[in-house]
């Protein structure tokens, strides 16, 4: 549960790794994720 899958970006032509989320809240659903990439595209994940 504590393990972290490396998230890559979900920008179009775009596979960067992401690193450090840009973004960490809590939801009734899970916790949330929001990251930036360097091409200006930002991927949110939900971990529960
Ligand atoms: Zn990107």
């Amino acid at each position: 549960m504590l393990r972290d899958l490396s998230q890559t970006c979900g920008g179009d032509g775009c596979s960067n790794a992401l690193s450090d989320p840009l973004i960490v809240y809590e939801t009734p659903a899970g916790e949330r994720r929001a990251y930036e990439c360097c091409c200006g595209a930002v991927t949110i994940t939900v971990a529960k």
